[in-house]
């Protein structure tokens, strides 16, 4: 068996953007997922660091507007915390196997995000004891100059600025036009995740002058 893995951090990337000091965003609703895994308190920096309310959300519409609820009351009142609106499933601490099994295995490397460059430690690689099973390490050809499209973003696709919160989905130029589920230019448009495919199953089927949001 042989593994390609392109596993992520989240973290480094959301601090990456609040360094930034143009973040695209006044709050943060946290992935419940990530948060089982390594405990809520992956995200108190949020509220510690850079003082936006932050609140862990699951994959229910009860916790999404618990969550959404949380940020917004935070954000009238001026009061600033980390909720946990997924008690049930993330737990302080996180799943303590899980992180023992990541420890063992994996490694947090610098990674590349594809349209924005590399970030440092906020990728995952296998450990050298996994080698035999690494597919970049047993097939290296993959990444040869000639076969690489490592950072590359169709033409005219704008994700990795839908992906920042810089611009909004339907702001690209080719969203509705050339890019749509059944024919996606960009990977924003192929995930039931992405962005773009979101806003197109919820009904935002038009395309808007880009401007950007600030
Ligand atoms: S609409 Fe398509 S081309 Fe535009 S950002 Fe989204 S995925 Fe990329």
């Amino acid at each position: 068996m042989f593994i390609l893995l392109s596993g992520r951090l989240t973290w480094p990337a959301v601090a990456m953007l609040l360094d930034s000091g143009s973040p695209g965003f006044d709050a943060l609703v946290a992935p419940g997922h990530v948060s089982t895994v390594m405990g809520p308190e992956e995200w108190r920096f949020v509220v510690d660091r850079h003082h936006l309310p932050a609140a862990v959300a699951g994959f229910t519409s009860e916790s999404l507007l618990a969550a959404f609820y949380s940020v917004l009351r935070q954000l009238q009142s001026g009061e600033r915390f980390l909720d946990n609106c997924y008690p049930e499933v993330a737990h302080a601490g996180g799943n303590a196997t899980a992180i023992r099994l990541l420890n063992q295995t994996l490694d947090i490397v610098d990674a590349n995000w594809r349209g924005i460059g590399i970030i440092p430690r906020s990728g995952y690689a296998l450990k050298p004891h996994l080698a035999a099973h690494d597919a970049r390490v047993q097939f290296p050809d993959h990444s040869a100059p000639d076969r690489r499209r490592a950072g590359e973003m169709p033409p005219g696709c704008d994700c990795a600025q839908v992906v920042l919160g810089k611009i909004y989905p339907n702001q690209c130029r080719l969203f509705g036009s050339a890019c749509t589920p059944r024919h996606p230019v960009g990977p924003c448009m192929v995930s039931d995740e992405g962005a773009c495919r979101i806003w197109w199953a919820g009904g935002m089927r038009e395309q808007v002058m880009a401007t950007a949001i600030e």
